[in-house]
């Protein structure tokens, strides 16, 4: 069995209006959701566009009903003074209507940034983080930001240390060098020696010769 080229086309055709169908219906839903805002004044709605842009409507009537609901409709006139036929009033605004509309769509959008989460992209702290541990100790890697500058910072927990107090060394990428902090333990209670390999260039921070841990272990 064939279908008719015109049947296809029908088709095809009924399929692209029910699709606009649905995304009307989406577009009015959504503009349902916009509620009305007040500026200098007036009110305005914005309400998105057939490209899902972000429109504000003209100015719409100020004036509040009993129960503290705005009346919202559309105004006439030609100048700055309008009329509301709904609610019989009169009103001067501060611009004509498209000076005005334009003023609210800025200040719609300023409200919209300024209730915007900041979001940084410079490298979070704990951006990337290792960890390794046994019963006793804890190693953790993190990725931090200092002064602009890329660095690791390593970690030495012993979980015994029940204050909290940790070594730990800063590896800076940037300056190809590594540091320890002296408010925490300091590295050489848990480490003799470290080397760090950069792309052009290792260090190396000996903590504890040979010679001074052979005393340490004989004398214990
Ligand atoms: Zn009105």
């Amino acid at each position: 069995m064939f279908t008719s080229p015109k049947k296809g086309v029908t088709t095809a055709a009924a399929m692209v209006r029910a699709q606009h169908r649905e995304a009307n219906l989406d577009r009015q839903e959504k503009n349902m959701a916009f509620p009305m805002f007040g500026f200098k004044g007036f009110f305005f709605r914005p309400s998105l566009n057939i490209n899902d842009n972000i429109t504000i409507s003209l100015p719409l009537c100020p004036r509040l009903n009993k129960q503290g609901k705005p009346c919202g409709s559309p105004l006439s006139g030609e100048s700055r003074s309008v009329l509301c036929e709904v609610c019989d009033g009169t009103f001067e605004m501060p611009y004509t209507a498209q000076d005005f509309r334009t003023k609210a769509h800025r200040a719609y959008e300023g409200y919209l940034n300024s209730s915007a989460e900041i979001i940084s992209l410079d490298v979070p702290y704990d951006a990337i983080k290792a960890e390794k541990e046994d019963e006793t100790r804890k190693i953790r890697i993190v990725w931090s930001q200092k002064d602009g500058r890329n660095q690791a910072v390593v970690y030495f927990i012993q979980k015994e240390n029940i204050s909290g107090e940790k070594a730990q060394v800063f590896v800076d990428i940037d300056r190809r060098e590594t540091r320890s902090d002296a408010s925490d333990i300091h590295p050489e209670k848990i480490l003799a020696k470290l080397t760090a390999e950069f792309p052009t260039a290792t260090t190396e921070t000996v903590y504890r010769s040979e010679a001074e841990i052979k005393v340490d272990s004989e004398g214990e």
